[in-house]
């Protein structure tokens, strides 16, 4: 299967747009377009990837996680399709720490997202999940489900300050994390 997806940058319309949500889970284009998602996070080694990245405007991302520096505790999760997500919840507070995204290549920001999110959604199997997230996977869902709301990770930065080109950041942070720190 190709996994070989070009992925829209930061000024294509769609990336601003908010999703459509998915209305037939068992149609089989759907469901390919699933595995291809799925293989091309697996083989990038990435976190999670939202659709409209690659051109589909439709309410669904890829999730993963596995341990790094700043979540030496995460759960090593692989990827899966999250479906039509909502937040039911979340907590009053945020903590800030660097992301990246495919979409804008070379660019980190200090991001604050809520520490743990209460959350629904449906699996590729069509089943409605209830569950709670927290740290890195609550990180990066919220980070995911911007994108299908047309939102990056630049617009929730709090100060230009806040906003690292790739070479400075591994040069005075990357380098002191193991790969994987950041999301898509
Ligand atoms: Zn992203």
């Amino acid at each position: 299967m190709s996994t070989d997806f070009s992925i829209h940058q930061l000024g294509h319309p769609l990336l601003r747009q908010t999703a459509l949500p998915v209305t037939d889970i068992d149609d089989p284009a759907f469901q390919q377009q699933l595995d291809a998602l799925l293989a091309f996070v697996m083989d990038k080694g990435g976190m999670g990837i939202a659709a409209p990245q690659v051109g589909i405007s439709q309410r669904f991302f890829i999730l993963s996680s596995h341990p790094n520096a700043r979540y030496p505790y995460a759960p090593a999760v692989p990827p899966f399709a999250v479906i039509n997500p909502e937040i039911l919840a979340h907590s009053d507070t945020s903590t800030k720490d660097w992301e990246g995204c495919l979409s804008l290549p070379g660019l980190r920001g200090l991001v604050p997202r809520y520490d743990w999110i209460e959350v629904r959604y449906q699996t590729r199997a069509g089943e409605t999940v209830e569950t709670r997230y927290e740290a890195f996977l609550a990180r990066v869902f919220q980070h995911e489900l911007d994108h299908i709301n047309g939102h990056v990770f630049i617009d929730r930065v709090e100060s230009t300050q806040e906003l690292m080109m790739e070479q400075e950041w591994q040069h005075q942070i990357g380098h002191q994390r193991i790969p994987g720190s950041s999301t898509d």
